[in-house]
């Protein structure tokens, strides 16, 4: 060593620890967030390592993706589904006619648990409107006349194009899956790869944390202030079913909006459903129909569907997961 550099030697090591220090103890930016309510929900997009001159451009790329499958898809006066139910079909815009197809090859992979169709079951129950008896025998049996995907005619096109068959299209169980992916793939194009979008507890997760695992709560079915589980779910989407966020009580019994297309009435076999699947519209399908089925077939399709895992909350509130759920969505340990 010179003589020069012997001099600086002991000053430059106290500096470089100094520095050193100060980035070890300097806090971590916060992660850039924005919050919307969309799909009846709250929505929020979590970008990690962005520039933050370029969050908020990033951000809203993310919502607008999201808000235009909303515009397509929601069942509300004077949407493009909406227009396609009232004329018995029609011909379909690109993004609608992905869900539409994901929908019926869902329906079809589980036996109808999943069912497309649902829309008169759906207005005839109306959770929505609150606490009111429920309708009668009959008038079930004759919504459930109007219901079933078997009827729907799907032309892949393009342009694609559908023939409902005397039915009519709620993709309620499904297009808040598919509205995450696609706001995921917006984000990506921009360049951003840690982050996550979360649409009242359905999310899609991307890359990490400043290198840590992005950590997320599962709602607990019956306790608004607890989290049933804390995960590290691994870059793919996590999306829960339940009873507990669109329903009444009536007569002791709970009414809420996931309805058996088998009996026409709402399904009893679990309080709440977690799926894991490296795409959301797979998650929010499978959720839904897991839900359906309940915890013995639900658990049993979800081993059967390569790339999807999941976690049931049965009537009982006993919780049962498939096999490898642990390995996509481990519990998160104290840090
Ligand atoms: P959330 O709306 O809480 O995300 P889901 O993904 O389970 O929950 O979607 C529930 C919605 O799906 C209902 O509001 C209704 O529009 C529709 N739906 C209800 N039952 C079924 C079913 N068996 N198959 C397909 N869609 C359904
Ligand atoms: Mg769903």
């Amino acid at each position: 060593m010179s003589r020069q550099l012997r001099r600086w030697a002991a000053p430059l090591a106290v500096l470089a620890l100094v520095a050193w220090y100060g980035v070890s103890r300097r806090p971590e930016p916060p992660p850039a967030v924005e919050t919307r309510f969309l799909m009846d929900t709250l929505v929020s997009v979590t970008l990690w390592g962005t520039d933050r001159a370029d969050a908020p451009g990033r951000i809203g790329v993310a919502f607008e993706a999201l808000e235009a499958v909303d515009r397509a898809m929601a069942r509300k006066e004077g949407t493009p589904l909406w227009a396609l139910n009232r004329a018995g079909g029609g011909i379909l815009d690109p993004a609608t006619a992905e869900v539409v197809s994901a929908s019926l090859a869902w329906a079809r992979r589980t036996g109808g648990a999943f069912d497309p169709t649902v829309a008169p079951l759906i207005d005839l129950w109306d959770v929505l409107a609150g606490p009111h008896p429920p309708p009668s025998g009959g008038q079930i049996a004759a919504a459930l006349g109007r219901v079933g995907w078997e009827r729907v005619r799907f032309a892949p096109g393009p342009p694609a194009r559908v023939d409902l068959g005397g039915t009519a299209l709620d993709l309620g169980a499904i297009a808040k899956g598919y509205a995450l992916d696609r706001a995921a793939a917006a984000l990506r194009a921009g360049g951003a790869a840690d982050f996550i979008v979360n649409a009242g507890g359905d999310l899609v997760v991307a890359g990490s944390k400043g290198g840590r695992p992005w950590r997320v709560g599962i709602q607990h079915p019956r306790d608004p202030e607890r989290f049933l589980r804390v995960v590290e779910p691994r870059p793919g989407a996590l999306v829960t079913s339940g009873d507990y966020e669109r329903f009444y009580e009536w007569e002791g019994e709970r009414v809420h909006h996931i309805l058996d297309p088998r009996t026409g009435r709402p399904a009893g076999g679990c309080r709440s459903v977690t799926v894991w699947a490296s795409r959301a519209i797979d998650a929010d399908a499978l959720a839904t129909a897991v839900f359906v089925l309940g915890p013995d077939a639900g658990l049993a399709l979800l081993e059967a569907t390569a790339g999807a895992e999941g976690l049931v909350v049965d009537a009982v509130g006993r919780v049962r997961e498939t096999a490898g759920f642990g390995r996509v969505a481990p519990g998160a340990a104290g840090r």
